[in-house]
């Protein structure tokens, strides 16, 4: 990401960063930067495509961190900072990283992996004071490898998506563009630095901009809008998990406190949601309340952001938009051909957005592209007066039932506008007669809840195919890092 370090050097005097009660200028964390690349480089020139795993919270340590990989010419692979043991180890192993990097609170979490494997260890806390002489950084191509972000395993073991400088600069100023960043925002970042959401879209687009991150020392739905009390934050992003949770909270509050959070919500200039498919219902309240539009968008590790709502315009209610400029898009069903409008097919992609590899996975990557080079998402999709609408993931989400393809995505969206319903998961699960059967795990407002009755008021919403023939009621869906519902775990129920 040379591109963003030149940018800075532009903003210089802006503020890039506001965590734990100070704020850095774009020339500190330049200054910093260089300072750790100069660290990475002790024994060597260019770090020339190493992996440097990093464990650091989200804050100017982070940032300091995966700039100076990237100006070292290192290959950044940010750890979830709430992974266990195993889940870090997984990610070191498979990226055989050279180099580990622990905030002051992961060390001694990281310390047994790293005996183990005779690897080099930076722990931040010994180099924070020490004199940095700035060395000489390497000349870098911007075809190199720049990252390594893991997918969410949410259908299956997390894969290694590898982009270049390249991809993810075509990333971040497509959103640039279309969103409209400029050095005048202010963003709240709530959002995990493992991913591609809060990543790309949230640190890397403002730094991109000479832009403010700022940053909670941890996430309550308290702090987040004690935080937009304050005037200047205009930007934030969330998935749809964290929206429903800023809503719960705001309906415990008495009237005249959440008349004072609506009144500041007013000066925000965006809100976007995604990582996860945004219920109508989550929307509408979110409107109520603060009087802002969410902008769903769509994307994935591989692909950072593909499809969008628009910045100006109408962003409708369950789509996710139209294709961002410079991302080509299409949807084909299973010979591969291009559907026709209306029906639904695998959205597949193209631009030089698209990812280069998965990390030492050759057959993955040549059995996720097309012979004529495009990216199959798995996702399932259809256009609908030019918006495009989530089906699902054709591996999970797409039922295959009675001759039918049935997508679970629909279901849930109807079962949570029944009022004793609080959140709900519908997958389908083997049956010899049906092929699948369609099943549903629900979260309740009332544990009284009448199964028949519910079954027959699907029945006045739905064609009988789809509705489920099995509940489960449960305290809380199952959910990965990114929020996202584990379904395979909501199948083991069943
Ligand atoms: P894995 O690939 O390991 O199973 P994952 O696909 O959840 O995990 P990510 O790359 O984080 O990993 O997520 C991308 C997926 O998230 C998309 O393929 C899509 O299924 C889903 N997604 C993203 N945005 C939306 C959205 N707005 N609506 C519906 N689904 C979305
Ligand atoms: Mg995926």
């Amino acid at each position: 990401m040379l591109q963003l370090i030149k940018n800075a050097s532009q903003t210089q005097g802006n503020q890039a960063i506001v965590a734990d009660n100070q704020t850095y200028t774009y020339q500190h964390l330049l200054e910093a930067s260089h300072g750790f690349a100069s660290i990475l480089l002790e024994q060597t020139t260019d770090l020339a495509e190493a992996r440097v795993a990093f464990m650091v919270s989200p804050g100017f340590d982070y940032l300091r961190v995966q700039w100076g990989i990237w100006r070292a010419g290192g290959v950044a692979v940010p750890l979830c900072i709430t992974y266990p043991l195993p889940s870090l180890q997984y990610v070191i192993d498979d990226t055989d990283a050279q180099i580990i990097v622990a905030g002051a609170e992961y060390a001694e979490l990281l310390a047994p992996l790293v005996t183990q494997k005779g690897l080099r260890f930076i722990a931040l806390t010994d180099i924070k004071d020490a004199a940095l002489s700035p060395q000489k950084l390497p000349n870098i191509s911007p075809d190199r490898r720049a990252m390594i972000l893991y997918t969410s395993g949410t259908t299956n073991l997390p894969k290694g998506v590898v982009t270049t400088h390249r991809t993810i600069e075509a990333q971040v100023s497509t959103l640039v563009k279309a969103w409209e960043w400029s050095a005048n925002d202010h963003i709240l970042c709530v959002l995990p630095l493992h991913h591609v959401h809060g990543i790309i879209n949230v640190i890397s687009c403002a730094l991109w901009s000479g832009a403010t991150v700022e940053f909670l020392p941890s996430f309550s739905a308290e702090a987040v809008f004690g935080a937009f009390l304050q005037e200047k934050i205009n930007v934030f992003m969330a998935v749809p998990t964290i929206y429903f949770k800023l809503i719960a909270y705001w309906e415990s509050l008495p009237k005249d406190k959440q008349q004072v959070i609506s009144d500041n919500l007013s000066g925000f200039r965006l809100m976007v949601s995604g990582s996860a498919a945004l219920p109508v219902s989550v929307m509408e309240k979110w409107k109520t309340i603060s009087g802002h539009t969410l902008l769903e968008r769509y994307g994935m590790t591989e692909i950072g952001m593909g499809i969008s709502n628009p910045y100006h315009g109408e962003r409708k209610a369950g789509y996710i938009g139209k294709p961002l400029p410079g991302v080509r898009v299409r949807l084909v069903d299973e010979q591969n051909q291009v559907v026709k409008t209306g029906q639904p097919g695998e959205i597949q992609v193209k631009g030089k957005n698209v990812f280069l590899e998965y990390w030492q996975r050759p057959e993955a990557t040549q059995k996720t592209f097309t012979e004529d080079g495009w990216f199959k998402t798995g996702d399932v999709a259809v256009v609908e007066k030019g918006y495009y609408r989530i089906l699902g993931r054709d591996s999970i989400d797409i039922i295959k039932s009675g001759g039918y393809k049935i997508s679970a995505l629909e279901i849930e969206e109807v079962l949570r506008t029944h009022p004793a319903i609080s959140d709900c998961s519908v997958v389908g699960v083997p049956n010899e007669e049906w092929g699948e059967l369609v099943v549903a795990a629900l979260m309740v407002k009332d544990p009284e809840i009448d199964l028949k009755a519910l079954n027959q008021w699907l029945r006045e919403r739905m064609p009988a195919y789809k509705v489920p023939r099995h509940y489960k009621i449960i305290d809380e869906l199952p959910r990965n890092a990114m929020g996202k519902v584990t379904k395979n775990d909501i199948k083991k129920l069943f």
